[in-house]
């Protein structure tokens, strides 16, 4: 993803913000323009509590060369508390470790860099719930 078309999608990368519309209430993530569900194009911000559980995992050995350095990796679809389906990678843990249910939370993580000295890109991943005891 180039550096640019990251920064205007930051709050959506950084934050998990979505948008709920004004006039049936569909949450959507990342935002869309115009309401699948009633044509409505007025919508108001909504943040996604960032968990959720992962429905299908698959581990990634060869990659494009924007992710080439997280091989292996797991990318997931991950099912969010609110209900949204979104597509994303699974980070501190071992790729065969991640299974379908897992619970996840979502965390900050470096994405990709320009070159060696260029902007790093951050962006959310998804990370195991740490379980309290
Ligand atoms: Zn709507």
């Amino acid at each position: 993803m180039q550096i640019a078309k990251s920064w205007r999608r930051q709050p959506s990368n950084l934050r998990l913000e979505g948008t709920r519309c004004t006039g049936c209430g569909q949450l959507e993530f990342p935002t869309v323009i115009r309401c699948a569900q009633c044509g409505e194009i007025e919508f108001e911000t909504y943040q996604f509590a960032g968990k959720g559980k992962v429905i299908v995992a698959s581990t990634v050995y060869e990659a494009t060369r924007d992710f080439g350095e997280h091989v292996p990796y797991c990318a997931a679809i991950i099912e969010l508390e609110e209900g949204i389906h979104l597509a994303t990678m699974i980070t501190d843990v071992d790729p065969a470790d991640v299974t379908v249910g897992m619970e996840v939370e979502m965390v900050t993580r470096r994405i990709a860099a320009q070159g060696d000295n260029g902007p790093i890109l951050y962006a959310y991943k998804f990370a195991p719930q740490l379980q309290i005891l």
